[in-house]
C-alpha cells in the first residue's frame, strides 16, 4: 500500500483533534473529487515501518482524539489487507482512541467486511457533485452517511454480514455556520 500524507492535527476529518492517513489508490472515479492524485494506487510513498512508527508517534499524543483513514479509498481491494492488520493493531496498541474510515463504497456492499470490527464510524458512499454542500460536517455531499458503526453492526446487519435496515447515524447532518467571521458548529455536532 501507498500513501500520499499523514496529517498530525487534523479538525476536519471527525471528531477531536485527529491524525488523517491518506492513502493512496480509489476507483470510484468521482466527478469534481478533490484528491484524484490518490486513484493512482502506484503514486505516493510505501506504508512501510517508518510510516507506522510516525503514524504511531502522532497517535500517542494525549491531546489526540483518534485516526481518520482517508485518500483515495482506503478499502480499495489493494489496499484491504495492510488497512486491516493496521486496525488491529491500532485497536490493540490504542484502546481509547476513536478509528473513522471514509470510503466511497456504501455501507450496505461492506458491513460484512472484517474492518468494520475496528471502526467506530464510517463515513461511505462516493461524493456527488449535485449534492455538494460545503457547509456539511465530515462529509462533502449530502449522500454520504456518517455512521456508527458498532451499532449499526449490532443493529443491522445479520450473522451473515448482511445489511437488514438502515445503518444507525453517529450524528445527522449538521453544518458548519459562520458567525461573525469564524466557523461554529450547528447542534448536532459533538465536537
Ligand atoms: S471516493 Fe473519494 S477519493 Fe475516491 S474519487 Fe470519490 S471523492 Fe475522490
Amino acid at each position: 500500500m501507498r500513501y500520499h500524507d499523514i496529517t498530525k492535527d487534523d479538525m476536519k476529518n471527525g471528531d477531536g483533534l485527529r491524525v488523517v492517513l491518506w492513502v493512496s489508490g480509489c476507483e470510484h472515479a468521482c466527478p469534481g473529487c478533490q484528491n484524484p492524485i490518490t486513484w493512482d494506487p502506484d503514486e505516493g510513498l510505501v506504508f512501510d515501518e517508518a510510516a507506522k512508527t510516525e503514524l504511531y508517534e502522532a497517535l500517542g499524543r494525549d491531546y489526540i482524539s483518534g485516526i481518520t483513514f482517508s485518500g483515495g479509498d482506503p478499502l480499495f481491494p489493494g489496499n484491504r489487507d495492510v488497512i486491516l492488520e493496521l486496525l488491529r493493531s491500532i485497536r490493540k496498541d490504542f484502546p481509547g482512541k476513536t478509528i473513522w474510515l471514509y470510503t466511497g463504497y456504501l455501507w450496505e456492499d461492506i458491513c460484512g467486511l472484517e474492518h468494520m470490527r475496528f471502526l467506530d464510524v464510517l463515513v461511505d458512499g462516493p461524493f456527488l457533485q449535485r449534492q455538494k454542500d460545503n457547509r456539511l460536517c465530515w462529509k462533502g455531499s449530502k449522500n454520504q452517511r456518517v455512521i456508527d458503526v458498532p451499532r449499526s453492526l449490532a443493529e443491522c446487519v445479520s450473522d451473515e454480514g448482511l445489511p437488514v435496515k438502515e445503518p444507525v447515524l453517529h450524528c445527522e447532518d449538521y453544518f458548519y455556520l459562520r458567525e461573525e467571521g469564524n466557523y461554529s458548529h450547528a447542534k448536532g455536532c459533538s465536537i
